[in-house]
């Protein structure tokens, strides 16, 4: 099978052109077309095999997460999703893996109206890098600056179960088969926030998808900002969906769990800060797009994140679930 071959085959789909993209896969170029007032909102991430994801990753979730974790940047920024182009290195054509990723990566993409444009397609070894438009109203894009004191800090879904997962992949601790699949589909099937995202536009004032890590990210939102945070660990900690269906003993401690959700990665949830006085409209926007938010803390004027208890103490080690598992 050829390159063009491939392309046909698996990433070409029939159908007329869209008015938001009117030309797409087979010529030089794409075309993209954002409607009038809007401009285009545009992220790239690339996946590498090994770094980002196992070799033994089924083919159909890893095409649903290459696009999901780019979406999620579209969500971050409150922009719509219109288009994206995948740019493959591939060892060989291996027929069942490209029908699995296609399978994966279109099902995500038909969910959230995203086409795909083009790309380009190499012989390599395996990389996936997709770069994704979106449109959002000039002016209206949420950007990561916005923070400001007594703003309160939400976060959307659940955080550190991916984390958990990972864990229990490289054998650090073990969990319960129902435990470790649920895990398991927050690692590998990604739900990007794409609707709260568009949701949030006015209400938020600054957002940023957790991709690195709930602490580490929301880091970047406060130093854009200028500002500094206070996190509740009592509020955080309860975002581990895991807990839920777990029996005693079935979890690692508090204290690793904490680590998970402040620092496990791969989350693929929005954190963002709103002040007090949209509270509801901040309820009425998650209601809206279906996805849970839960406030975890607020934005004080000192820098820096500080962790507190239940008894309302700073919490003073070092939040790294590297360091907890090794
Ligand atoms: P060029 O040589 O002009 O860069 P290519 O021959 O690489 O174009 O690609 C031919 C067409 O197929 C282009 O429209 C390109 O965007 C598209 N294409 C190539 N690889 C992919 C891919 N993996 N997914 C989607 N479209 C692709
Ligand atoms: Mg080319």
């Amino acid at each position: 099978m050829g390159e063009f071959e491939l392309i046909d085959r698996y990433f070409r789909r029939d159908g007329a052109p869209s008015p938001q993209v009117p030309l797409g896969i087979g010529d030089d170029c794409a075309l993209l077309a954002p409607a009038p007032g809007m401009q285009l909102a545009v992220s790239s991430d690339l996946l590498v095999e090994g770094r980002h994801f196992l070799s033994t990753a089924d083919p159909r979730r890893l095409g649903h997460k290459a696009l999901a974790v780019n979406l999620s940047d579209l969500a971050a920024c409150g922009a719509r999703p219109m288009a994206f182009t995948l740019a493959l290195a591939l060892p060989s054509a291996d027929e069942a893996w490209l029908a699995g990723f296609a399978q994966g990566m279109f099902a995500l993409a038909d969910e959230h109206g995203c086409e795909l444009a083009g790309g380009d397609t190499t012989r390599g070894p395996l990389a996936i890098c997709i770069t994704v438009f979106g449109e959002v109203p000039a002016g209206a894009t949420i950007r990561r600056n916005g923070a400001r004191e007594g703003d309160d800090l939400w976060a959307s879904g659940t955080l550190g179960d991916a984390r958990l997962s990972l864990e229990a992949f490289r054998g650090t601790l073990s969990l319960p088969a129902p435990l470790f699949e649920q895990t398991r589909l927050r690692m590998e099937m990604p739900q990007p926030r794409v609707a709260l995202g568009q949701a949030l536009r006015g209400i938020a004032t600054a957002a940023i998808d957790v991709s690195d890590g709930l602490l580490g990210d929301v880091g970047h939102v406060l130093r854009a900002s200028g500002v500094g945070a206070t996190i509740e660990a009592r509020e955080a900690i309860a975002l581990l969906a895991a807990r839920v269906n777990a029996r005693p003993g079935d979890l690692p401690d508090d204290a690793a769990q904490l680590d998970c959700v402040l620092a496990g990665g791969d989350d693929y949830e929005l954190a963002f800060t709103a002040p007090p006085s949209a509270r509801e409209a901040v309820l009425e926007a998650a209601l809206n797009s279906g996805t849970a938010v839960t406030r975890i803390g607020r934005i004080e004027a000192a820098p820096g994140i500080r962790v507190l208890d239940a008894d309302g103490r700073a919490i003073t080690r070092r939040f790294a679930s590297f360091d907890h598992f090794a």
